[in-house]
């Protein structure tokens, strides 16, 4: 019997691990591990646990199809699986076991513990790279990692155009369709509801909906991506960040498009998109310290973070007094989504204009997104915060207000997400009056733009 654990690769399509346990003729099973309590830690959110639970259920229904019994096993904490899979390999006489490596520390510790386990049970553990375009290690001149992103996109884009490419298929059947699927829904613990109406959860739709952003969207993404009324993004990121789809299938999709369409690939402002989701891993491979909620830039600096819960219960609601910011806050809660600009708007605002540590705006995040993924996650907040790698200039503090009149220039965002203003004029909707707040209900501004900045661009030069 050969296993295959599953994890953030819920897919048929381009899964190694799968693909390679579906070679020959041994029955194969699969299974995913709940793990709660290690989930709470890492502040997975109801939202991607839902859509989680939905994509497995689709799944489990495709892998009977192809032969496959597959099981949800739990256990509380990474560090329990070992034993648990150890258990589980020996009641199913398992010789094999299959995964695709996962790059986080904690993940990268769990997976060490469970090949050490096994190997000493004779079972042979396969590992597969599913969430990367590229595999070779890339360094700069001087044999060192990259901190700098144009420069290693550059050598990431030259490996690409240098290597095969190609996405596996999904895997032939490794027997009949099982007789007696067991048809029941996966539901993992701590799941809540999702947006199923905007991202059904099945590995179809997610190759759907790429197909329908390449044809319709692609070309013109590099004018639309900053206007977060316009469904100008792809929104694919739940679906990348589960693994419904695999980057290579996105870049085989850019490639065929650009061929169509008569441009080159290895211009696409989207790729290059998908490369920052890239980087943020090589840069978690590279500087392991990252995944251990330490700032990237590791020189001895006095932070001026300051605990402020009333400040930060504002930010979390949406209750700051500007518009855009309270718009976007009310996405993210409602939608368990945050378009990008307004994701760099909103850690700027809380990071520099409330002087309130990222790590609190990273964990607020991770428990609203349903495309919560540590090392984007991570490197977008470090990136907000200029703690991190070819971060924002510590002086770069974005002005809500300037940005919104820029990016929701006729304030459709806002009012979509906060109905209350919804009868403001396209001036007024960026920063209403006190008399049309009090009329409307809508608080003040919770700072004062300019000595916020003031102050943070003092408490932040310690160059
Ligand atoms: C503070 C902050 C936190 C973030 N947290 C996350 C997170 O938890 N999960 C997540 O997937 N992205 C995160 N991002 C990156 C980015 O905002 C989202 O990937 C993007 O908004 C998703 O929308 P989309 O699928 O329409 O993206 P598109 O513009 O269509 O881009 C395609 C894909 O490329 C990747 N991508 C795009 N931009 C970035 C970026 N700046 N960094 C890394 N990957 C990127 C995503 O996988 C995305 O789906 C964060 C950014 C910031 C500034």
């Amino acid at each position: 019997m050969k296993l295959v654990w599953l994890r953030n690769d819920l897919r048929l399509d381009d899964n190694p691990a799968l693909y390679a346990a579906c070679q020959g003729t041994a029955p194969v099973r699969a299974v995913y591990i709940a793990t709660p309590k290690q989930w709470l830690q890492h502040d997975e959110s109801a939202a991607k646990l839902g859509f989680r639970s939905a994509a497995l259920t689709n799944l489990k229904s495709k892998l009977a199809e192809f032969g496959i019994d597959f099981e949800l096993l739990q256990a509380s904490y990474f560090s329990d699986i070992a034993d648990l899979l150890a258990d589980y390999c020996q009641r199913h006489t398992v010789t094999d076991l299959y995964f695709n490596r996962e790059i986080p520390l904690h993940e990268q510790d769990r997976d060490s513990q469970v090949c050490q386990r096994l190997t000493a049970l004779n079972i042979n553990c396969h590992t597969s790279s599913a969430d990367l375009l590229v595999c070779a290690p890339i360094q700069n001149l001087q044999g060192q990692p990259y901190k700098v992103f144009t420069p290693w996109y550059k050598a990431w884009l030259k490996q690409l155009n240098n290597q095969d490419n190609t996405p596996l298929t999904a895997p032939k059947a490794v027997g009949s369709a099982l007789n007696t699927p067991n048809t029941e829904h996966v539901k993992l613990p701590n799941s809540g509801e999702f947006r199923d109406d905007l991202w059904p959860a099945s590995e179809q739709d997610a190759l759907q909906h790429l197909a329908q952003f390449c044809q319709r969207r692609l070309h013109r993404y590099s004018d639309t991506r900053d206007f977060p009324a316009i469904n100008g993004t792809s929104t694919l990121s739940p679906y990348l960040a589960s693994g419904l789809v695999s980057p290579r299938r996105c870049l085989m999709a850019i490639q065929q498009t650009a061929f169509e369409q008569g441009w080159d690939w290895r211009e696409s402002t989207w790729l290059r998109e998908l490369g920052w989701r890239e980087f943020y891993r090589y840069l978690m491979i590279s500087f392991p310290h990252i995944s251990q909620g330490k700032p990237f830039k590791t020189t001895p600096q006095q932070w001026p973070w300051r605990e402020n819960p009333a400040l930060l219960s504002a930010w979390q609601t949406g209750n700051t007094g500007f518009p855009i910011i309270d718009a976007a806050m009310r996405q993210l809660v409602s939608t368990g989504w945050m378009h990008n600009r307004l994701r760099m708007l909103v850690a700027s605002f809380l990071c520099k204009l409330m002087l309130i540590d990222w790590r609190e705006g990273e964990r607020f995040f991770m428990q609203q997104l349903i495309d919560g993924d540590f090392a984007s996650n991570n490197g977008g907040w470090q990136w907000s915060a200029s703690t991190g790698c070819d971060a924002s200039p510590w002086f770069r503090i974005f002005n809500p207000t300037t940005q919104s009149q820029k990016f929701d220039a006729e304030g459709k965002f806002i009012r979509k997400f906060l109905p209350e203003l919804a009868e403001l004029d396209n001036k007024q909707i960026h920063n209403p009056s006190n008399t049309l707040r009090q009329k409307l209900g809508y608080p003040d501004p919770i700072i004062d733009y300019k000595t916020a900045r003031e102050h943070a661009i003092s408490a932040l030069n310690k160059d």
